[in-house]
Parts: C-alpha cells; structure tokens; sequence
C-alpha cells in the first residue's frame, strides 16, 4: 500500500495547479511578480472565449493590453485546428499562437516555450482543464493556474474527460489566491 501512496503523490502533485480563480480577470498580477512570472501561455476554447466562439469581448482586450503593458509575454495555445478565425483572434489581442497542439503532450508546451524565449520557471500555463493546460504545464515545470470553464458546451471528448477530471477535483488542493499566500 505504501508504495501506492508513493506513486499516487507524483500523479497528484502534476494534476494540482498551482492556483485556482474563477475566471481569467481574477489573475493577481502581484501573483505573477511574486513568482517571477514574466510570460502567461492560456488556452483559448472556454479559458478565454465560449467553445468556437471567437468573438473577442472589450475586457479579454483589456486584459491582454494590462499584461502587454506591465511587460508580460503572452501566447494562446490551443488544441484547437488552425482556423483563419483563430488566426485573426490572436492578432487581435496581439499575442503570439500555438494552434493544433496535442495537451498535455510536452513538445506543444516546449514549442510554445521557445516563441516567448521563455524558461518554464518564469512562465505560467492557464487553462480550463485538468489533463490537458495543467497536466502539462506541470510536466515541463511551468506554474500553472485552473480557472472555471466559461461555457457548458464543449467538444465530446472534452465532456468525457470532465467525468474523470470531477474525480480528480475531489482529491486534489485547489488553491486559492490570498494576501497571505503572498506573504508566505
Ligand atoms: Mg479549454
């Protein structure tokens, strides 16, 4: 049983993020200094807009255009088929893009890595899912960052792996953000 344990840690430790938000806009910036946090790669489909809707609302604007403007690098990178839509929403916000990616397949993370001349430990991965943005940002070494779906519509294999991952979510830390994590 003990060696069970042992193995059940590691797998426990690479699905955990490092923080939990709600949404996007709640990303403490302080948090992103305080770990020497100077690049953000996020997934796209129900991390930033609703699955396939590309439309770009005014506040992820904002958003991008805040972390451009404390100096922060920024890259979408999603599992999602080339589209010239993706395309032009990644222009839009004036960040760089990774599309057709295989998370949490390394390679994806490490190309991504290599366009923001980025090292894992000052780069943090923001996603809605467990086995796919946080899995493998864990894996490379990034911090990585949960964040609630935006939608409930989703891609079927996708509303598989929620089964498994509701699992997950029952015995995994989901840690929040406070004033006093800051301090420790
Ligand atoms: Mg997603």
């Amino acid at each position: 049983m003990a060696s069970n344990n042992r193995r059940a840690r590691p797998l426990g430790r690479l699905l955990t993020p490092t923080l939990y938000l709600e949404k996007i806009y709640d990303l403490p910036l302080e948090w992103l200094s305080d770990n020497s946090i100077t690049s953000v790669i996020t997934d796209l489909d129900n991390t930033l807009v609703p699955w396939r809707d590309y439309r770009v609302a005014e506040e992820l604007t904002e958003w991008f255009n805040t972390l451009h403007k404390e100096g922060f690098k920024t890259l979408i990178l999603t599992n999602a088929r080339p589209s010239p839509t993706i395309t032009k929403l990644s222009h839009s916000l004036n960040t760089k893009l990774v599309v057709g990616a295989r998370k949490p397949i390394s390679r994806f993370f490490r190309e991504a890595l290599m366009l923001l001349d980025s090292r894992p430990s000052e780069t943090c991965v923001i996603g809605d899912q467990i086995f796919t943005d946080i899995l493998g940002g864990n894996i490379i070494g990034c911090r990585t960052v949960l964040v609630e779906r935006i939608g409930r519509r989703e891609f079927l294999g996708t509303r598989i792996m929620r089964l498994f991952e509701n699992v997950v979510r029952q015995h995994v830390n989901l840690p929040r953000w406070t004033r006093q994590q800051q301090k420790d």
